[in-house]
């Protein structure tokens, strides 16, 4: 990997000082307490977590480009303290009081990663003005209504998640078409390439070690032998083996080139543009004073947020699932969803026709096949994970790491009960099945949303779209 082609991977990863500098691979063979594949935010936070518990632990950060290389490098600035399927989906899997603690361990960390990049001075960005999820349709605003007062009907309150009228929303974010919204107060933006690579410099500070440039190719189980001595589990490398206590899978949506993982998170593509720095009467209009990101409520993701230096970056969901779960660094960079997206870009915000577009990217997310993330050890063999966030990893990968420190280090913490500890998704189907499920879901949210645009009822296409992604 090179600077410039490091640099070509996103706006963020375009904005790190010059000169960027690579840290040496893997030097042959080694043993260490635990091994870490991934240098993302969860390999990250999982390193920093084990040596803010113990110091003296020996821990080593296996990253096969560079840190920042993946998702954690790419997305969307939002730190927001959501689950992929939320507070439903948290109860689906440990019951209501379980999955209300889910969500609110959830929520607060994002409080917790303000505490960390203050205390440690990682400039990243963080300012903590809340998600504006505006309606700008019937089914768009029944649907947060009912959102609404499900999370009321749990406890959560107007500290948590508040309903905006079309003139409180519109004065927040200027769009077009506002109908209301709702005003989700913990979520921060952050300049994503800046907390993973302030991150990493922490870690090492702490006395954690970290090899770019090294690829992991198998994740191997301690073996109970029967005898007196066991062997330990291992990360095989193309520069050597790295034997530990535990080795902790951070790979997420690259998942797939690991030896027996090829059908155990699929990489789904998220692209996203960012227009040249705006100018203060272009702000005027469109608002965003308190740095909120924000989106729409469409069932096809959109997301965006007010950068350090005055742009929009903005994104959304829509390009193909690859066949094989194939990644393609040109899909990245030139797809007609960046055009897509530029557009409803500037439907949102007529002020913005004819603005510069200066970076064209995207990125993988890891997806799971019931499309909820977990995190979790098997003490037999060594291995641990953590990851499957879809498209909301920026925060719950630091709750993963710090319930994998607990779970390693054996801490009996409030962590290690939550419901997705554990938690095992079973594996995607064999091709062609997955190729064409997933595309289909994919027209169908895309289909459903262009229906409920045109004035007509929440779609009925939707349940289709559930029964086939979960
Ligand atoms: C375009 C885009 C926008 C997004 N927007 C948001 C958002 O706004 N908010 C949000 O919460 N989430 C968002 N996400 C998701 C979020 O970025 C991810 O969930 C999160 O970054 C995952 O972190 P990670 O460390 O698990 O994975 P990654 O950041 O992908 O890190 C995995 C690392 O492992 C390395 N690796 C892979 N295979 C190997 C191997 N075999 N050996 C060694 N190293 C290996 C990779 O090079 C990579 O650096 C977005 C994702 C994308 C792509």
């Amino acid at each position: 990997m090179d600077e410039a082609t490091l640099r070509s991977k996103s706006l963020w990863l375009d904005q790190l000082d010059e000169p960027i500098e690579f840290r040496a691979p893997l030097d042959g063979d080694i043993d260490v307490d635990v091994a870490i594949a991934g240098g993302g935010y969860t390999g990250l936070w999982t390193a920093y977590s084990l040596l803010k518990s113990d110091p003296a632990l020996r821990v080593l950060v296996i990253e096969r480009e560079a840190v920042g290389f993946g998702a954690s490098g790419r997305n969307g600035g939002w730190c927001v303290g959501e689950m992929a399927g939320e507070l439903e989906r948290a109860i689906d899997l440990g019951g209501r009081d379980a999955g209300i603690r889910m969500t609110r361990a959830v929520m607060d960390t994002v409080d917790e990663i303000g505490r960390v990049v203050a205390a440690e001075k990682i400039g990243c960005g963080f300012a903590k003005g809340g998600v504006i999820r505006l309606a700008r349709s019937a089914p768009q605003l029944e649907r947060q209504t009912e959102w609404l007062k499900d999370m009321r009907a749990h406890g959560f309150t107007d500290d948590d998640v508040r309903a905006l009228d079309a003139a409180e929303a519109t004065a927040r974010v200027a769009a077009t078409g506002v109908l209301g919204g709702v005003h989700f107060v913990h979520a921060s933006r952050i300049q994503p390439a800046h907390l993973v690579r302030g991150l990493a410099e922490v870690v090492e500070r702490l006395g954690g070690v970290i090899v770019e440039g090294t690829a992991v190719t198998e994740l191997v189980p301690a073996t109970d032998t029967n005898a007196a001595v066991k062997s330990r589990a291992k990360a095989l490398t193309d520069r050597g083996t790295v034997t530990a206590d535990v080795v902790v899978r951070a790979t997420e949506a690259y998942t797939r080139d690991l030896s027996g993982e090829r059908r155990t998170l699929v990489p789904l593509y998220s692209l996203m543009v960012a227009t040249e720095p705006l100018p203060d009467y272009v702000w005027d209009e469109i608002g965003l004073r308190e740095m909120e990101t924000f989106a729409d409520d469409r069932r096809m993701v959109i997301y965006g947020q007010r950068t350090t230096d005055d742009r929009i970056a903005f994104g959304g969901r829509g390009a193909p699932y690859r066949f094989g779960s194939g990644i393609d660094a040109a899909t990245e960079q030139a797809h007609e969803v960046h055009e897509r997206i530029v557009g409803t870009l500037v439907e949102l915000f007529p002020a913005l026709e004819g603005v510069a577009i200066t970076h064209n990217w995207g990125g993988v997310l890891g997806v799971p096949r019931d499309w909820q993330p977990s995190v979790g050890i098997d003490r037999t063999s060594g291995l641990a994970w953590a990851g499957g966030y879809v498209g909301e990893g920026v925060a719950i990968s630091n709750l993963a790491g710090r319930t994998l420190a607990d779970l390693i280090t054996g801490a009996d913490s409030d962590l290690v009960s939550l419901p997705w500890v554990q938690h095992q998704s079973r594996k995607w189907e064999p091709e062609p099945l997955r190729w064409a499920g997933i595309n289909a879901a994919r027209s169908l949210a895309a289909k459903a949303d262009a229906q409920e645009a045109a004035g007509k009822k929440p779609s009925r296409l939707t349940g289709l779209v559930d029964r086939l992604i979960h």
